[in-house]
């Protein structure tokens, strides 16, 4: 089913919304297209300095990530997404929910929604890992390097004075444990990957809404094959998927399903306004 015209639009939020609220349990996926997009830190104009200076040479190339986690700390905050966020939020007060994200900018860990039932596979911006995870030892965000990150976007140090935080054990490089470093340490999200799929076995035979946002084909195993197969096992269980291209859904759970051919975050927003 694809939706047509804004009534039907309308319609389909509705029809989602009680689906939520009359769902035992409800699954939540953000996929890519979730990201926050950091072209749009380019509209500040030191950032813009920044992004060249530091494009003039490789050494420089680790000042980005931190960077964008000040930027994103700082509470400057996108309305788009937070709005989408509070959305969700809204949607999923009083429910039994899990969150899988493939997200990395860490923006749904400053929401209300609860840390023990979100899990961010790719990782994000809260622990630090050696860059060839020699000893597969996660460690803090190293305080002073962030401090003097924040100097030298205030105009306070010249780049040359930041030095590259280093691994303590092989003296490599040490990076956010996020995936897009040589050897991604998978430790930073096990644990929690661990509650989900114990989550996920009291799915069984239950009324469960799937909401399914912004998963294209990047990594289809981590959240869009599962969730169809889920679907298509729980007679009970209802899939909504919304992507701008690929929103469509396999004739196995046709039935059971609505695929919305929308902009994820901004027609997430559009559910709670
Ligand atoms: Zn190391």
């Amino acid at each position: 089913m694809r939706r047509q015209g804004l009534e039907m639009e309308e319609h389909i939020m509705q029809e989602l919304r009680e689906r939520i609220r009359d769902a035992e349990l409800v699954l939540v996926g953000l996929g890519e297209d979730f990201e926050y997009d950091w072209n749009a830190l380019t509209s500040d104009g030191r950032y813009r300095e920044i992004a060249a200076e530091t494009g003039a040479g490789p050494e420089y190339v680790w000042i980005t990530p931190f960077l964008q986690k000040m930027v994103l700390q700082r509470g400057e905050r996108d309305a788009k997404w937070s709005g989408a966020y509070a959305s969700l939020e809204k949607l999923l007060a009083g429910k039994n929910y899990f969150i899988v994200s493939l997200c990395v900018d860490d923006y749904i860990y400053d929401t209300g929604l609860e840390q023990s039932r979100i899990v961010t596979p790719c990782g994000g911006f809260r622990q630090m890992q050696c860059d060839m995870n020699c000893s597969d030892v996660l460690s803090e965000v190293p305080s002073d390097t962030c401090l003097e990150v924040a100097k030298y976007y205030n105009g306070e140090l010249p780049v040359s004075a930041l030095r590259e935080p280093v691994c303590p054990l092989c003296g490599g490089k040490l990076r956010f444990n996020q995936l897009g470093v040589t050897r991604y340490a998978e430790k930073g999200y096990l644990a929690q990957w661990e509650r989900y799929t114990k989550w996920l076995q009291g799915t069984v035979n239950k009324r469960l809404c799937v909401l399914e946002l912004g998963v294209g084909m990047e990594y289809p195993t981590v959240i869009r094959f599962p969730f169809e197969k889920i679907v298509f096992y729980n007679q009970k269980a209802f899939l909504c998927r919304v992507h701008e291209t690929l929103y469509q859904v396999g004739d196995s759970v046709g039935e059971r399903s609505v695929g919305i051919a929308e902009e994820p975050v901004a027609w997430l927003r559009d559910m709670c306004l």
